[in-house]
């Protein structure tokens, strides 16, 4: 099992400027639940609160009210139940890239022979068996973006957030990036809350979409793609593609105020 919920959250930033106080409401009463094994996108223009959602999702920031919960149970901070990759996946310039993912286990208390033969294998499921013993820098953009998603897959959280993890990368890797991580999707069935600004990005690989403005949820609608899709050049081809991407795209350009919730 793996159901993440956000329930009714709120998150209001409260900001010293000079002398004055200012405050910013990111989240206003969100609520939605990402289901067992599902892929669901949350996209809406900069600035209305994504990352804040699924930063309060992972524990690194609290709600100003609201809850969040794992198979019904209510998280207070950071646990080893999800695991978050980062837009940059700021691994240990140090360590190669099994030590990165080795790290991460240690921090779970894993010790002893167990701690690298895990490590192995999710990097072997990312398709970085054959370069675990290079260092960051010896990696290209997208290959320490694998590091970063084995690392947080090899502590086997019940959901794994994404934040823009493919944002930085070229638009052919990211391409790739995103067909793998479908793979990856497929063999583990992990949980999958993604958050990108990236309009195809969120059609093609989620079964629903949240779409957000000024903190708010604006609709949540499904994503009538078949899986699996295989080769992401001959889903974007499809009709169900082309309407369900106009419809985002028509959401995200409507007046304020207007919203639909299915
Ligand atoms: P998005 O990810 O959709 O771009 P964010 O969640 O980063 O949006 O930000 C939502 C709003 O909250 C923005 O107005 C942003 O400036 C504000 N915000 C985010 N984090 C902080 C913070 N730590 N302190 C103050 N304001 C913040």
């Amino acid at each position: 099992m793996g159901e993440v919920s956000l329930i009714d959250v709120s998150k209001r930033f409260v900001l010293q400027v000079g002398n004055e106080t200012q405050t910013v409401q990111a989240l206003s009463r969100v609520s939605f639940t990402v289901r067992d094994s599902e892929i669901v996108s949350l996209i809406g223009p900069s600035g209305c609160g994504k990352t804040t959602a699924l930063r309060i999702a992972m524990g690194l920031e609290l709600a100003s009210s609201g809850r969040v919960t794992v198979d019904g149970r209510e998280v207070k901070g950071c646990g080893h139940d999800r695991g978050m990759v980062f837009q940059h996946a700021e691994l240990l310039p140090w360590l190669t890239a099994i030590e990165n993912v080795m790290f991460g286990l240690e921090m779970k208390g894993m010790r002893g022979a167990e701690l690298r033969s895990t490590a192995e294998r999710y990097l072997d499921l990312v398709g970085l068996g054959a370069s675990k013993n290079r260092r960051p820098h010896q990696l290209s953009g997208g290959m320490q973006q694998r590091v970063g998603i084995a690392r947080a897959l090899a502590i086997d959280p019940k959901v794994l957030l994404m934040d823009e993890p493919f944002g930085a990368l070229d638009a052919q890797t990211r391409e790739t990036m995103q067909e793998e991580l479908l793979q990856i999707h497929g063999r583990t069935g992990k949980t999958i809350l993604f958050v990108t600004h990236d309009l195809d990005e969120a059609v093609l690989i989620a079964d629903r979409i949240v779409i957000m403005r000024e903190g708010r949820i604006q609709e949540i609608l499904h994503v009538p793609l078949p899986r699996p899709r295989g080769d992401l050049g001959v889903a974007r081809g499809t009709r169900e593609f082309a309407e369900t991407r106009y419809h985002v795209w028509k959401a995200l350009h409507a007046a304020p105020g207007t919203s639909s919730v299915h």
